[in-house]
Protein backbone atom coordinates (compact mmCIF):
# COMPACT_ATOMS: atom_id res chain seq x y z
CA UNK A 1 0.00 0.00 0.00
CA UNK A 2 1.44 3.58 -0.90
CA UNK A 3 0.84 5.69 1.65
CA UNK A 4 0.56 8.32 -0.97
CA UNK A 5 -2.66 6.42 -1.44
CA UNK A 6 -4.17 6.03 2.07
CA UNK A 7 -7.58 7.96 2.48
CA UNK A 8 -6.42 8.49 6.00
CA UNK A 9 -4.37 10.53 7.89
CA UNK A 10 -1.78 10.76 10.74
CA UNK A 11 -2.46 13.69 13.07
CA UNK A 12 -1.25 15.09 15.89
CA UNK A 13 -4.20 16.35 17.83
CA UNK A 14 -5.36 14.55 20.79
CA UNK A 15 -8.88 14.61 21.06
CA UNK A 16 -9.99 16.06 24.73
CA UNK A 17 -12.80 13.68 25.21
CA UNK A 18 -10.32 10.39 24.59
CA UNK A 19 -8.95 9.89 28.05
CA UNK A 20 -7.75 6.46 26.90
CA UNK A 21 -4.29 5.73 25.45
CA UNK A 22 -5.88 2.83 23.30
CA UNK A 23 -8.51 5.85 21.58
CA UNK A 24 -5.65 8.56 21.60
CA UNK A 25 -2.91 6.31 19.65
CA UNK A 26 -5.33 4.82 17.19
CA UNK A 27 -7.13 7.78 16.23
CA UNK A 28 -3.62 9.90 15.81
CA UNK A 29 -2.82 7.20 13.64
CA UNK A 30 -5.37 6.63 12.18
CA UNK A 31 -6.59 3.39 12.78
CA UNK A 32 -10.14 4.29 13.95
CA UNK A 33 -12.58 7.19 13.61
CA UNK A 34 -14.88 7.92 16.41
CA UNK A 35 -18.74 7.81 15.00
CA UNK A 36 -20.14 8.60 18.50
CA UNK A 37 -18.88 7.57 22.11
CA UNK A 38 -18.39 3.80 22.30
CA UNK A 39 -19.21 3.58 18.37
CA UNK A 40 -15.55 3.99 16.19
CA UNK A 41 -15.07 2.99 12.60
CA UNK A 42 -12.22 1.44 11.22
CA UNK A 43 -10.44 2.72 8.86
CA UNK A 44 -8.24 0.86 6.92
CA UNK A 45 -4.95 0.57 8.81
CA UNK A 46 -7.81 -0.66 11.99
CA UNK A 47 -9.11 -3.06 9.65
CA UNK A 48 -6.06 -4.64 8.61
CA UNK A 49 -5.15 -5.41 12.44
CA UNK A 50 -8.97 -6.38 13.57
CA UNK A 51 -8.48 -8.58 10.71
CA UNK A 52 -5.74 -10.49 11.27
CA UNK A 53 -6.90 -11.06 14.96
CA UNK A 54 -9.95 -12.33 13.82
CA UNK A 55 -8.40 -14.73 11.68
CA UNK A 56 -5.86 -16.16 14.71
CA UNK A 57 -9.39 -16.34 16.45
CA UNK A 58 -10.65 -18.60 13.39
CA UNK A 59 -7.68 -20.29 12.96
CA UNK A 60 -7.75 -21.62 16.74
CA UNK A 61 -11.56 -21.81 17.01
CA UNK A 62 -11.50 -24.42 13.91
CA UNK A 63 -8.53 -26.07 15.06
CA UNK A 64 -11.03 -27.23 18.63
CA UNK A 65 -13.63 -28.32 15.81
CA UNK A 66 -15.56 -25.20 15.59
CA UNK A 67 -18.42 -24.54 12.68
CA UNK A 68 -18.33 -20.67 11.69
CA UNK A 69 -21.81 -19.31 11.06
CA UNK A 70 -23.08 -15.97 10.78
CA UNK A 71 -26.37 -14.85 12.97
CA UNK A 72 -28.25 -12.18 12.50
CA UNK A 73 -27.53 -9.05 14.47
CA UNK A 74 -31.51 -8.18 14.54
CA UNK A 75 -33.28 -10.37 17.32
CA UNK A 76 -37.13 -11.10 17.86
CA UNK A 77 -38.14 -10.13 21.22
CA UNK A 78 -39.93 -13.46 21.81
CA UNK A 79 -36.38 -15.48 22.06
CA UNK A 80 -35.28 -13.26 24.48
CA UNK A 81 -38.43 -13.84 26.22
CA UNK A 82 -38.11 -17.45 26.31
CA UNK A 83 -34.80 -17.20 28.68
CA UNK A 84 -36.24 -14.36 30.86
CA UNK A 85 -33.19 -11.97 29.34
CA UNK A 86 -35.57 -9.61 28.03
CA UNK A 87 -36.18 -8.01 30.62
CA UNK A 88 -33.12 -9.05 33.10
CA UNK A 89 -29.87 -8.22 30.46
CA UNK A 90 -29.65 -4.57 31.37
CA UNK A 91 -27.22 -3.42 28.77
CA UNK A 92 -30.09 -5.07 26.18
CA UNK A 93 -30.84 -2.45 22.98
CA UNK A 94 -34.48 -3.06 21.97
CA UNK A 95 -35.90 -1.43 19.45
CA UNK A 96 -39.68 -1.21 17.88
CA UNK A 97 -40.18 -1.96 13.97
CA UNK A 98 -43.25 -1.84 11.90
CA UNK A 99 -46.50 -2.85 13.33
CA UNK A 100 -44.99 -2.43 17.31
CA UNK A 101 -43.33 -5.47 16.85
CA UNK A 102 -40.33 -5.41 19.53
CA UNK A 103 -37.02 -6.31 18.50
CA UNK A 104 -33.38 -6.85 20.47
CA UNK A 105 -29.86 -6.00 18.86
CA UNK A 106 -27.85 -8.94 19.75
CA UNK A 107 -25.66 -8.46 22.70
CA UNK A 108 -25.04 -12.18 22.77
CA UNK A 109 -26.32 -15.17 20.95
CA UNK A 110 -27.48 -17.83 23.02
CA UNK A 111 -31.04 -16.68 22.26
CA UNK A 112 -30.35 -17.14 18.52
CA UNK A 113 -28.19 -20.47 18.25
CA UNK A 114 -29.84 -22.83 20.94
CA UNK A 115 -32.73 -22.46 18.67
CA UNK A 116 -30.77 -22.45 15.87
CA UNK A 117 -29.11 -26.13 16.47
CA UNK A 118 -31.84 -27.72 18.16
CA UNK A 119 -33.07 -27.81 14.26
CA UNK A 120 -30.65 -30.23 13.34
CA UNK A 121 -29.51 -32.24 16.49
CA UNK A 122 -31.92 -34.70 17.48
CA UNK A 123 -30.03 -37.94 18.87
CA UNK A 124 -26.30 -38.68 20.89
CA UNK A 125 -25.43 -39.42 17.62
CA UNK A 126 -25.30 -35.58 16.50
CA UNK A 127 -23.42 -34.32 19.67
CA UNK A 128 -21.08 -32.91 20.24
CA UNK A 129 -21.17 -29.59 18.33
CA UNK A 130 -19.48 -26.74 18.22
CA UNK A 131 -20.78 -23.53 16.53
CA UNK A 132 -19.20 -19.91 16.74
CA UNK A 133 -19.37 -16.98 14.57
CA UNK A 134 -17.63 -13.22 13.94
CA UNK A 135 -19.67 -10.45 14.86
CA UNK A 136 -20.55 -6.93 15.83
CA UNK A 137 -22.61 -6.67 19.16
CA UNK A 138 -24.67 -4.12 20.53
CA UNK A 139 -24.58 -2.90 24.21
CA UNK A 140 -26.35 -0.26 25.91
CA UNK A 141 -23.19 0.45 28.08
CA UNK A 142 -23.41 3.31 30.84
CA UNK A 143 -19.77 4.28 30.71
CA UNK A 144 -18.12 4.19 27.26
CA UNK A 145 -15.06 6.13 27.81
CA UNK A 146 -12.12 3.74 27.08
CA UNK A 147 -11.86 3.70 23.70
CA UNK A 148 -12.60 0.04 21.76
CA UNK A 149 -11.77 -1.52 25.26
CA UNK A 150 -15.50 -1.07 26.04
CA UNK A 151 -17.82 0.15 22.61
CA UNK A 152 -21.64 -0.04 22.73
CA UNK A 153 -20.74 -1.95 18.94
CA UNK A 154 -18.07 -4.13 19.42
CA UNK A 155 -17.00 -7.11 17.83
CA UNK A 156 -16.93 -10.52 19.24
CA UNK A 157 -16.19 -14.21 18.58
CA UNK A 158 -18.65 -16.07 20.42
CA UNK A 159 -18.46 -20.13 20.58
CA UNK A 160 -21.50 -22.11 21.79
CA UNK A 161 -20.89 -25.68 22.45
CA UNK A 162 -23.49 -28.47 23.11
CA UNK A 163 -22.55 -31.98 24.71
CA UNK A 164 -24.82 -34.97 25.36
CA UNK A 165 -23.33 -34.94 29.11
CA UNK A 166 -21.07 -33.03 32.19
CA UNK A 167 -17.61 -35.27 31.39
CA UNK A 168 -17.73 -34.39 27.63
CA UNK A 169 -18.39 -30.78 28.09
CA UNK A 170 -15.47 -30.78 31.23
CA UNK A 171 -13.12 -32.53 28.29
CA UNK A 172 -13.80 -29.64 25.39
CA UNK A 173 -13.51 -26.87 28.09
CA UNK A 174 -10.03 -27.69 28.69
CA UNK A 175 -9.65 -27.68 25.13
CA UNK A 176 -10.66 -24.21 25.04
CA UNK A 177 -8.88 -23.20 27.93
CA UNK A 178 -5.60 -23.92 25.68
CA UNK A 179 -6.83 -22.31 22.57
CA UNK A 180 -7.63 -19.17 23.84
CA UNK A 181 -4.12 -19.12 25.64
CA UNK A 182 -2.93 -19.85 21.40
CA UNK A 183 -4.75 -16.94 20.53
CA UNK A 184 -3.40 -14.50 23.74
CA UNK A 185 -0.02 -15.93 22.38
CA UNK A 186 -0.04 -14.67 18.61
CA UNK A 187 -1.50 -11.58 19.69
CA UNK A 188 1.00 -10.87 21.93
CA UNK A 189 -0.87 -10.68 25.03
CA UNK A 190 0.10 -13.50 26.49
CA UNK A 191 2.37 -12.71 29.13
CA UNK A 192 0.09 -10.34 30.42
CA UNK A 193 -3.19 -12.44 30.44
CA UNK A 194 -3.77 -14.29 33.66
CA UNK A 195 -6.66 -17.57 33.61
CA UNK A 196 -9.15 -16.02 36.46
CA UNK A 197 -11.54 -17.76 38.05
CA UNK A 198 -15.09 -15.92 38.39
CA UNK A 199 -18.04 -16.91 40.36
CA UNK A 200 -19.57 -19.64 38.61
CA UNK A 201 -23.11 -19.48 38.12
CA UNK A 202 -25.77 -22.80 38.30
CA UNK A 203 -23.92 -25.52 36.84
CA UNK A 204 -19.99 -25.28 37.91
CA UNK A 205 -18.12 -23.74 40.57
CA UNK A 206 -15.95 -21.36 38.99
CA UNK A 207 -16.12 -20.07 35.12
CA UNK A 208 -12.98 -18.38 34.06
CA UNK A 209 -12.07 -15.28 32.71
CA UNK A 210 -8.90 -14.14 30.64
CA UNK A 211 -7.42 -11.19 32.18
CA UNK A 212 -4.73 -8.97 30.78
CA UNK A 213 -3.15 -6.84 33.01
CA UNK A 214 -3.30 -2.71 32.13
CA UNK A 215 -3.76 0.43 34.41
CA UNK A 216 -6.88 0.85 31.34
CA UNK A 217 -8.24 -1.98 32.58
CA UNK A 218 -11.62 -1.80 34.90
CA UNK A 219 -11.27 -5.01 37.14
CA UNK A 220 -9.33 -5.73 39.61
CA UNK A 221 -7.89 -9.11 40.35
CA UNK A 222 -5.41 -11.36 42.90
CA UNK A 223 -2.96 -13.04 41.25
CA UNK A 224 -1.43 -16.19 42.58
CA UNK A 225 2.42 -16.08 40.91
CA UNK A 226 2.81 -19.82 42.69
CA UNK A 227 0.52 -21.09 40.27
CA UNK A 228 0.26 -18.26 37.67
CA UNK A 229 -3.56 -17.72 37.83
CA UNK A 230 -5.69 -15.21 39.47
CA UNK A 231 -9.09 -14.67 40.71
CA UNK A 232 -11.52 -11.78 40.24
CA UNK A 233 -13.06 -9.64 42.74
CA UNK A 234 -16.14 -11.32 43.70
CA UNK A 235 -14.26 -14.90 43.74
CA UNK A 236 -11.98 -13.50 45.77
CA UNK A 237 -13.92 -13.40 49.00
CA UNK A 238 -15.25 -16.78 48.03
CA UNK A 239 -11.98 -18.42 48.38
CA UNK A 240 -11.42 -16.40 51.44
CA UNK A 241 -8.34 -14.08 49.90
CA UNK A 242 -6.29 -17.46 49.42
CA UNK A 243 -5.80 -19.04 45.92
CA UNK A 244 -7.88 -21.68 45.92
CA UNK A 245 -5.24 -23.82 43.58
CA UNK A 246 -2.75 -24.15 46.73
CA UNK A 247 -3.92 -21.55 49.40
CA UNK A 248 -1.28 -19.44 48.91
CA UNK A 249 -1.98 -15.89 50.76
CA UNK A 250 0.33 -13.82 49.38
CA UNK A 251 -2.21 -12.82 46.34
CA UNK A 252 -0.92 -9.16 43.86
CA UNK A 253 -3.72 -6.97 42.96
CA UNK A 254 -3.49 -5.74 39.38
CA UNK A 255 -6.11 -3.93 37.66
CA UNK A 256 -7.07 -5.31 34.52
CA UNK A 257 -8.97 -6.21 31.30
CA UNK A 258 -11.37 -9.17 30.49
CA UNK A 259 -10.32 -10.39 27.03
CA UNK A 260 -12.29 -13.23 27.02
CA UNK A 261 -14.17 -15.76 29.19
CA UNK A 262 -15.67 -19.02 29.05
CA UNK A 263 -18.32 -20.37 30.73
CA UNK A 264 -20.28 -23.96 31.72
CA UNK A 265 -23.86 -23.15 30.80
CA UNK A 266 -24.89 -26.44 31.40
CA UNK A 267 -28.67 -26.67 30.94
CA UNK A 268 -29.39 -22.97 31.31
CA UNK A 269 -30.84 -22.51 27.81
CA UNK A 270 -31.35 -25.69 26.62
CA UNK A 271 -34.22 -26.23 29.14
CA UNK A 272 -36.18 -23.14 28.49
CA UNK A 273 -36.22 -23.75 24.90
CA UNK A 274 -36.83 -27.37 25.24
CA UNK A 275 -33.50 -28.52 23.60
CA UNK A 276 -33.14 -32.72 24.77
CA UNK A 277 -31.44 -35.45 22.30
CA UNK A 278 -32.58 -39.45 22.64
CA UNK A 279 -29.86 -41.59 24.05
CA UNK A 280 -28.88 -44.81 23.41
CA UNK A 281 -32.15 -46.10 24.97
CA UNK A 282 -34.38 -44.02 23.45
CA UNK A 283 -35.09 -41.68 26.55
CA UNK A 284 -34.58 -37.82 26.24
CA UNK A 285 -32.19 -35.75 28.04
CA UNK A 286 -31.28 -32.27 27.95
CA UNK A 287 -28.38 -31.02 26.30
CA UNK A 288 -25.57 -29.69 28.25
CA UNK A 289 -23.90 -25.94 26.78
CA UNK A 290 -20.85 -24.00 27.15
CA UNK A 291 -20.09 -20.88 25.87
CA UNK A 292 -16.93 -19.16 25.06
CA UNK A 293 -16.44 -15.19 24.14
CA UNK A 294 -13.76 -12.97 22.97
CA UNK A 295 -13.97 -9.18 22.21
CA UNK A 296 -11.70 -9.17 19.28
CA UNK A 297 -11.84 -5.35 19.02
CA UNK A 298 -11.15 -4.81 22.78
CA UNK A 299 -8.38 -7.91 22.24
CA UNK A 300 -7.04 -4.91 19.56
CA UNK A 301 -7.36 -2.12 21.97
CA UNK A 302 -5.31 -4.36 24.93
CA UNK A 303 -2.95 -4.42 22.46
CA UNK A 304 -1.91 -1.05 22.21
CA UNK A 305 -2.26 -0.20 25.94
CA UNK A 306 0.50 -3.05 26.68
CA UNK A 307 2.19 -2.29 23.27
CA UNK A 308 3.44 1.11 22.93
CA UNK A 309 5.67 4.04 24.03
CA UNK A 310 5.55 8.04 24.02
CA UNK A 311 6.12 7.70 20.29
CA UNK A 312 3.13 5.54 19.09
CA UNK A 313 2.16 2.09 19.31
CA UNK A 314 4.27 -1.24 18.77
CA UNK A 315 2.46 -3.86 16.87
CA UNK A 316 3.47 -7.66 17.48
CA UNK A 317 4.41 -9.26 14.35
CA UNK A 318 1.13 -11.22 13.77
CA UNK A 319 -1.51 -8.58 13.90
CA UNK A 320 0.50 -5.42 12.53
CA UNK A 321 -1.35 -3.52 9.47
CA UNK A 322 1.91 -4.31 7.91
CA UNK A 323 5.04 -6.37 8.42
CA UNK A 324 7.37 -3.79 6.80
CA UNK A 325 7.12 0.12 6.58
CA UNK A 326 9.41 0.98 3.52
CA UNK A 327 10.11 4.97 3.71
CA UNK A 328 11.76 6.71 1.00
CA UNK A 329 13.40 9.72 1.67
CA UNK A 330 14.61 9.90 -1.65
CA UNK A 331 14.27 13.26 -4.30
CA UNK A 332 16.87 12.60 -7.02
CA UNK A 333 14.21 11.07 -9.82
CA UNK A 334 16.41 8.45 -10.08
CA UNK A 335 16.58 7.55 -6.33
CA UNK A 336 12.90 7.85 -6.63
CA UNK A 337 12.88 5.17 -8.97
CA UNK A 338 15.11 2.54 -7.22
CA UNK A 339 12.73 3.16 -4.58
CA UNK A 340 9.72 2.13 -6.05
CA UNK A 341 11.42 -0.51 -7.54
CA UNK A 342 12.17 -1.97 -4.46
CA UNK A 343 8.67 -1.35 -3.64
CA UNK A 344 7.45 -3.58 -6.27
CA UNK A 345 9.68 -6.32 -5.41
CA UNK A 346 8.91 -6.49 -1.88
CA UNK A 347 4.93 -6.97 -3.74
CA UNK A 348 5.76 -9.80 -5.78
CA UNK A 349 7.62 -11.40 -3.34
CA UNK A 350 3.98 -10.80 -1.36
CA UNK A 351 5.29 -9.18 1.39
CA UNK A 352 2.46 -7.11 3.61
CA UNK A 353 4.57 -3.71 2.75
CA UNK A 354 3.82 0.10 3.64
CA UNK A 355 5.86 2.14 1.20
CA UNK A 356 5.38 5.83 2.66
CA UNK A 357 6.01 6.98 -0.71
CA UNK A 358 4.73 10.67 -0.07
CA UNK A 359 6.81 13.50 -2.17
CA UNK A 360 6.83 16.42 0.42
CA UNK A 361 6.94 15.32 3.36
CA UNK A 362 10.02 15.75 6.06
CA UNK A 363 11.98 13.05 6.63
CA UNK A 364 11.49 13.75 10.69
CA UNK A 365 7.78 13.94 9.73
CA UNK A 366 7.92 10.67 8.35
CA UNK A 367 9.89 8.90 11.65
CA UNK A 368 7.58 10.16 13.49
CA UNK A 369 4.47 8.49 11.43
CA UNK A 370 6.32 5.71 11.11
CA UNK A 371 6.87 5.67 14.97
CA UNK A 372 3.08 5.94 15.80
CA UNK A 373 1.54 3.56 13.12
CA UNK A 374 4.05 0.70 14.91
CA UNK A 375 5.15 -1.48 12.34
CA UNK A 376 7.17 -3.55 13.38
CA UNK A 377 10.05 -3.25 11.07
CA UNK A 378 11.04 0.13 9.47
CA UNK A 379 13.26 -0.11 6.14
CA UNK A 380 14.68 3.56 4.99
CA UNK A 381 15.40 3.94 1.37
CA UNK A 382 17.47 7.51 1.00
CA UNK A 383 20.33 8.95 -0.91
CA UNK A 384 22.57 7.97 1.39
CA UNK A 385 21.54 4.36 1.29
CA UNK A 386 21.53 4.16 -2.11
CA UNK A 387 24.99 5.74 -2.38
CA UNK A 388 26.30 1.86 -0.89
CA UNK A 389 23.27 -0.03 -2.96
CA UNK A 390 21.36 -0.53 0.67
CA UNK A 391 18.66 0.47 2.73
CA UNK A 392 19.09 1.29 6.65
CA UNK A 393 16.90 -1.34 8.73
CA UNK A 394 15.84 -0.40 12.43
CA UNK A 395 12.66 -2.46 14.61
CA UNK A 396 10.16 -0.69 16.13
CA UNK A 397 11.13 -1.90 19.78
CA UNK A 398 14.70 -0.96 19.25
CA UNK A 399 16.91 2.15 19.53
CA UNK A 400 19.68 0.85 17.16
CA UNK A 401 19.90 0.31 13.02
CA UNK A 402 21.15 -1.55 10.59
CA UNK A 403 22.16 -1.07 6.94
CA UNK A 404 22.06 -4.35 5.05
CA UNK A 405 22.76 -4.12 0.88
CA UNK A 406 19.50 -4.18 -0.72
CA UNK A 407 20.75 -7.88 -2.65
CA UNK A 408 20.82 -9.54 0.95
CA UNK A 409 17.89 -7.55 2.55
CA UNK A 410 15.72 -8.98 -0.51
CA UNK A 411 17.17 -12.22 -0.29
CA UNK A 412 16.38 -12.77 3.71
CA UNK A 413 12.86 -11.12 4.08
P1 LIG B 1 -17.32 -6.81 30.93
O1 LIG B 1 -17.36 -7.36 32.31
O2 LIG B 1 -15.99 -6.22 30.57
O3 LIG B 1 -18.47 -5.92 30.61
P2 LIG B 1 -18.75 -9.08 30.03
O4 LIG B 1 -18.64 -9.95 31.22
O5 LIG B 1 -19.98 -8.32 29.83
O6 LIG B 1 -17.49 -8.09 29.97
P3 LIG B 1 -19.26 -11.07 27.98
O7 LIG B 1 -20.66 -10.72 27.99
O8 LIG B 1 -18.93 -12.42 28.43
O9 LIG B 1 -18.39 -9.96 28.76
O10 LIG B 1 -18.61 -10.87 26.53
C1 LIG B 1 -17.53 -11.67 26.05
C2 LIG B 1 -16.32 -10.82 25.76
O11 LIG B 1 -16.67 -9.71 24.94
C3 LIG B 1 -15.67 -10.18 26.98
O12 LIG B 1 -14.78 -11.07 27.58
C4 LIG B 1 -14.97 -8.98 26.39
O13 LIG B 1 -13.71 -9.39 25.86
C5 LIG B 1 -15.88 -8.59 25.25
N1 LIG B 1 -16.74 -7.44 25.58
C6 LIG B 1 -17.79 -7.42 26.42
N2 LIG B 1 -18.36 -6.21 26.45
C7 LIG B 1 -17.65 -5.43 25.59
C8 LIG B 1 -17.76 -4.07 25.17
N3 LIG B 1 -18.73 -3.28 25.62
N4 LIG B 1 -16.85 -3.61 24.25
C9 LIG B 1 -15.87 -4.42 23.78
N5 LIG B 1 -15.73 -5.71 24.14
C10 LIG B 1 -16.60 -6.22 25.04
MG1 LIG C 1 -20.37 -6.31 30.15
Amino acid sequence: MRQSQLFTKTSKTISQEEVSVNAQLLLRGGFIDKLFAGVYTMLPLGFRVLTKIETIIREEMNRVGGQEVLMPALNPKENWVVTGRWDTFDVLFKLTGSGDKEYALGASHEEVVTPLVQKFVFSYKDLPQAVYQMQTKFRNEARAKSGILRGREFRMKDLYSFHHNQQNLDEYYERMIEAYFRVYTRCGIREKTYLTFASGGTFSKYSHEYQTITEAGEDSIYICDTCNIAFNSEIIEDVNHACNQCQNKELREAKAIEVGNIFKLGTKYSAPFGFSYSDENNNQQPVIMGCYGIGSSRVMGTVVEIHHDEKGILWPEEIAPYSLHLVSLCQEPDHIQQAEVLYEQLVAKGIDVLFDDRPDVRAGEKFADSDLLGIPTRVVVSAKTLAQQSVEIKKRSSEDSDFKSIISFLAEV
